[in-house]
């Protein structure tokens, strides 16, 4: 029998999600033609299915799409030689990659262009550590723990970088320990863990001595989420990773419950649990507020903007058709008429 539930305030979207949603939603309305994005363009199974429903194809290499396909890159950043290959097929290759991402990415070059050997803390197989460790494959040195980093053998400079999604609680050891190894090691002035991903973990930290078990809602493979789970547990405290509703059959959960969600969980999923959960009281907890907006990518914004105008234009004129077949001329892959 739950008693409390704690809903935890952030939570669930954070603004690199929500732009890239926001950017794949837009190609479907402008573009007819199926669109090809590279990963999956957040890692969440119900934002993938609805998106899988509405003609978007998921791919995991240029290889599959066809030649003058209309191209999305995820999220997660894409390495350059894999965006290279997308654009010698495609018509139009939109780039959705969070600028907290591509911080990291220009992070890789400049140290690379420095001379530099740079360790990498990151998740083998994550899309994000993939499409970094791509800027400078011979110079980064993906690491996942502290034996990682003792079987590396550097010369000269060296940096540390990081996903921006890592549990902070496993990201701490292995840059102290990266500094012990190698105390010149040049780093970032600004943490690569992104505001969305400690925001998350501070929150849910801050609620766990009124708790008895913490439900994390998010995917499998979604880095954040599994972060969280990670973080609450290194804690003390009883975690459970929960893709929605269904999963709550498996579990047994009494006392007070803190419920959060990884930053690609969509917030509807979050309170059809809390529905089903049927405790006597719901607390909000809110830890702090984030006011991050980033806006769409630029070749998509500006795509937009003249579709935006040519339908303003079509207001002022008192001729807007009822049904409006918006029908689009590219040119090398910009929008040129309508
Ligand atoms: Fe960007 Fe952080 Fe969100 Fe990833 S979790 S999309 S890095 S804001």
């Amino acid at each position: 029998m739950v008693n409390k539930v704690y809903l935890v305030t952030p939570r669930g979207f954070c603004a690199g999600v929500e732009m890239a949603i926001k950017a794949l939603s837009w190609m479907l309305k402008i573009y007819d033609e199926t669109i090809y994005c590279y990963h999956e363009i957040v890692h969440n199974k119900w934002i993938v299915n609805k998106f899988e429903g509405h003609n978007v194809v998921f791919v995991e290499d240029p290889s599959e799409i066809p030649e003058g396909a209309i191209v999305m890159l995820s999220a997660h950043g894409t390495s350059p030689n894999v965006e290279n290959r997308f654009n010698e097929k495609a018509t139009l290759t939109i780039n959705s990659v969070c600028p907290l991402v591509t911080k990291v990415h220009h992070e890789a070059k400049k140290y690379t262009d420095q001379g530099a050997q740079i360790i990498y803390v990151g998740h083998k197989g994550h899309d994000e550590a993939l499409g970094a460790i791509g800027v400078s494959p011979d110079n980064m040195h993906l690491v996942e723990n502290i034996d990682d980093v003792e079987n590396l053998n550097l010369q000269g400079e060296t940096a540390l970088l990081a996903q921006t999604t890592l549990a902070i609680s496993e990201w701490e050891p292995i840059m102290n320990h990266s500094k012990k190894k190698y105390p010149n090691l040049s780093m970032p002035r600004k943490s690569d863990l992104c505001y969305a991903t400690t925001n998350r973990q501070s929150a849910i930290v801050e609620i766990l001595n009124k708790v008895n078990s913490v439900l994390v809602v998010g995917s499998e493979n979604s880095s954040n989420t599994k972060a969280l789970v990670e973080m609450v547990k290194s804690n003390g405290c009883d975690a459970h990773r929960i893709e929605n509703v269904d999963d709550l059959t498996d579990l047994n959960l009494n006392g007070n419950i803190a419920i959060t969600a990884g930053a690609s969980a969509p917030d509807h999923l979050v309170f059809e649990i809390i529905d089903h959960l049927n405790a006597n009281d719901l607390i909000e907890f809110n830890h702090i507020n984030e006011e991050e907006y980033f806006p769409l990518p630029k070749e998509l914004r500006n795509n937009v903007k003249t579709i935006s105008n040519f339908l303003e234009h079509l207001c002022i004129h008192d001729e807007y058709p009822k049904k409006l077949k918006v029908s689009i001329m590219i040119e090398n892959g910009q929008l040129l008429k309508l």
